[in-house]
C-alpha cells in the first residue's frame, strides 16, 4: 500500500474472507450464515462488504433499519436481507424491496399482517423475534400461542424463522445466564413449533455466540463483528484479522515551550518542552473527546503518540517529542497490530463503538 496523503480507512478484503472462513469453520455444513451488516457494515461500506460477501456465498444479510436494506438493493445485492427493526411506517419500501422484516410484538405484528392483507401478498417471508432475557425486542413466551394462531394458515405470510438475541455471549462469567437463554429458546422453538405446524428455521448466536456456545448454532448464525475482525476475547482475536485500517498524515508539528498550552480551552499545559503533531482526524470523524488528555494515541513510525489536549471537530493534536517524524509522515489511528479494540479500551469503550463511528467523509479504500 502506497504511504496515506490524507485520512483513508484501508479494508482488506482478503482480511475480510479469513474472518468469514474462520467463523464459518466453526459451523456444521447446513448452519446457513447471516452476515450482519448495519451501521454502514459496523463503519466499512456495506455495499462493498456486502457484495464481496455475496461473492463468498453467504447466506442472508441483517441490516438494522429498513433504509439500509435500501441501500444494498440500489447497489445490486439480491440476497434475502433481515431487517432486525423495522418500522411500520416503511413497509411498503420494505415490501417493494424484498426486504424481510423482523416482527417483535403484536402491534407490529398485526400492522403487518394488515398491510400485508390489503397489499394482497402471498407466502411473504417474516421471522418473529422472542425475548429469552434480553429485555429488548422479542415477543414474550407467554405469547407463544396468540403470535401462533395470527401467522398459521396465513396466505400471506411465510415464517422464515424464529429467532433470538443472547445478552452477555461474550462474557464467561454470564454462562449461566446465557444457558438459561438458549434453554428458554429451545422450549420457545418447540411450543411454537407444535402450536402453529410450522417448521421455520431457529437462529440465536452472534459472533460470541458462535465462538463460545455451538450448541446454539441451530440452522443459522448471525455474525457481525467477527466478520470485521474481533472475536470479544484475546483467545479468539488470535485466529481473526482486523479489516479496517484507519490511518492519517501529520499536517504540522510544533515545537511547544514549558509553560504553553496547546487546543481549545487550553486543554494541554506543557511543563517541559514538547514537540507535537496535528492530525487531520476529530470528534467528527469518530474520535470522541474520550479520546483526548493523554487517554488515546496514535502510532507514528510504530511508536505511540499520546492524544494531547481537548479533541477538536476535524483536528488532534498527539505528543511526538520521542519520535523523529516529519510533516507528511503516515500515521496509524487503528488497525491490525494497535487495534481498534486497544484504543477503545484506553475510552472504556468496545471495539463496536470506534468501528462504526469512523465518519463518512473519510475515504474507504479497497484492497482486494
Ligand atoms: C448486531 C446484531 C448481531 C451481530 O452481533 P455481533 O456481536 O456483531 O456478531 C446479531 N444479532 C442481532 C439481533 C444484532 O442486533
Amino acid at each position: 500500500m502506497p504511504k496515506a496523503q490524507e485520512t483513508v480507512l484501508e479494508i482488506d478484503l482478503k482480511a475480510l474472507q479469513h474472518n468469514f472462513n474462520h467463523l464459518k469453520s466453526k459451523l456444521k455444513p447446513h448452519t446457513k450464515f447471516l452476515a450482519v451488516v448495519k451501521a454502514y457494515a459496523y463503519g466499512n461500506n456495506p455495499c462493498e462488504i456486502a457484495k464481496y460477501l455475496e461473492s463468498l456465498k453467504v447466506d442472508y444479510f441483517a441490516v438494522a433499519y429498513i433504509n439500509e436494506g435500501l441501500t444494498l438493493r440500489a447497489a445490486g445485492i439480491v440476497s434475502p436481507i433481515l431487517v432486525l427493526h423495522p418500522q411500520t411506517v416503511n413497509f411498503n419500501l420494505l415490501v417493494e424491496h424484498s426486504l424481510e422484516p423482523a416482527l417483535y410484538n403484536t402491534k407490529i405484528l398485526e400492522e403487518f399482517i394488515q398491510f400485508a392483507e390489503k397489499e394482497k401478498l402471498e407466502n411473504y417471508p417474516i421471522h418473529l423475534k422472542f425475548n429469552t432475557g434480553l429485555n429488548r425486542l422479542g415477543f414474550s413466551k407467554e405469547q407463544i400461542d396468540v403470535v401462533a394462531s395470527q401467522v398459521k394458515d396465513n396466505p400471506a405470510l411465510e415464517v422464515k424463522s424464529i429467532f433470538s438475541h443472547l445478552a452477555a455471549s461474550e462474557d464467561l462469567n454470564e454462562k449461566d445466564f446465557t444457558i438459561r437463554q438458549i434453554e428458554v429458546f429451545k422450549s420457545i422453538a418447540k411450543n411454537f413449533k407444535s402450536t402453529s405446524g410450522l417448521s421455520p428455521w431457529l437462529h440465536m448466536c452472534n459472533t460470541s455466540g458462535i465462538l463460545n456456545y455451538p450448541e446454539a448454532h441451530f440452522d443459522m448464525v448471525r455474525s457481525g463483528i467477527g466478520l470485521y475482525g474481533f472475536g470479544n476475547s484475546e483467545k479468539e482475536n488470535q485466529f481473526l484479522k482486523p479489516i479496517g485500517t484507519l490511518k492519517t498524515v501529520i499536517s504540522q508539528i510544533h515545537h511547544i515551550k514549558k509553560g504553553e498550552s496547546v487546543g481549545y480551552n487550553r486543554g494541554f499545559k506543557s511543563e517541559s518542552s514538547i514537540t507535537t503533531a496535528t492530525l487531520p482526524i476529530g470528534h467528527a470523524d469518530g474520535i470522541g473527546r474520550q479520546y483526548g488528555k493523554e487517554t488515546g494515541y496514535v502510532m507514528i513510525h510504530g511508536k505511540k503518540a499520546p492524544i494531547i489536549g481537548n479533541v477538536c471537530m476535524d483536528m488532534i493534536m498527539v505528543n511526538v517529542t520521542k519520535i523523529a517524524c516529519s510533516e507528511g509522515d503516515e500515521v496509524i489511528v487503528f488497525g491490525k497490530n494497535e487495534t481498534a479494540e486497544q484504543l477503545a479500551e484506553t475510552a472504556q469503550t468496545i471495539s463496536y463503538e470506534l468501528i462504526t463511528s469512523v465518519s463518512q467523509r473519510i475515504k474507504r479504500i479497497f484492497i482486494r
